[in-house]
């Protein structure tokens, strides 16, 4: 079995979606930051579909597929999993929803993530959402999140913090630089916070220019 990287030069992949020309936002931040609380008001108000890379993989490991402890076992150390799994999934979320403006929400968690996803769709974000959230903020959400994910407790927590800033931050930096980033203070109240999403996804500035 090749890499997905290598399914795409021989164009095995990305031509159903790349005809659909999706609008396609990367929704980034440290754990915790609120993606998912923000994302879900964007659905409601703005038609977007939301697909967290977190719960596709959580998901994956539900079905009792063949990847599913490997899966497993890196999210229990806050690890990245490999692009290939990740890319794969959100590719058929996106295929199968049959629908056209996605937020891909917790990836590209890496660079090779990016690289990687930009090669197999053929695709770009048209911009980044970032959550800008201080770690101890971020620390207390996760300690109460009570979703029983296990995930959240104080160990593995410091280790995505870790990958969050030595893996994660440079692909914010990476956009940031090409004019795509929309950096927003997560620090606030939910309602706060997504009156700054609103600012963002008003129709004039659907998308990045
Ligand atoms: P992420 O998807 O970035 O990991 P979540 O959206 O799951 O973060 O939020 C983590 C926890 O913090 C959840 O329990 C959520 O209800 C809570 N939360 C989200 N946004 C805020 C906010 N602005 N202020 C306080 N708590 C929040
Ligand atoms: P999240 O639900 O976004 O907090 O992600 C939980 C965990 O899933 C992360 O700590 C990683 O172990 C894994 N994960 C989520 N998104 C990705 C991704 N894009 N690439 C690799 N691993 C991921």
């Amino acid at each position: 079995m090749g890499t997905v990287v290598e399914a795409a030069n021989k164009g095995a992949s990305g031509s159903i979606l790349q005809k659909r020309n999706p609008t396609i936002v990367f929704v980034l931040g440290g754990p915790g930051s609120g993606k998912g609380t923000q994302c879900a008001n964007i659905v409601e108000h703005y038609g977007y579909t939301h697909l967290s890379a977190g719960d596709l993989l959580r998901a994956e490991i539900k079905s009792g597929s063949e990847n599913g402890t490997m899966i497993q076992n890196m999210i229990k150390e806050g690890k990245i999993v490999p692009s290939e799994v990740t890319i794969k999934l959100l590719q058929r979320a996106m295929e199968e929803s049959g629908k056209d403006k996605f937020l891909i929400d917790g990836f590209p968690r890496n660079e090779e993530n990016r690289a990687a996803f930009e090669k197999v769709t053929g695709m770009e974000p048209s911009f980044v959402l970032f959550f800008d959230c201080p770690e101890e903020e971020m620390e207390r959400r996760l300690l109460n999140r009570n979703q029983g994910r296990e995930d959240d407790n104080i160990e593995t927590i410091r280790k995505r913090f870790r990958v969050f800033l030595e893996s994660s931050v440079p692909v914010i930096s990476y956009y940031d630089a090409k004019g795509k980033v929309r950096k927003i203070d997560a620090a606030r109240p939910v309602e706060e916070v997504f009156a700054s999403v609103k600012a963002i996804f008003e129709p004039k500035n659907e998308k990045a220019d």
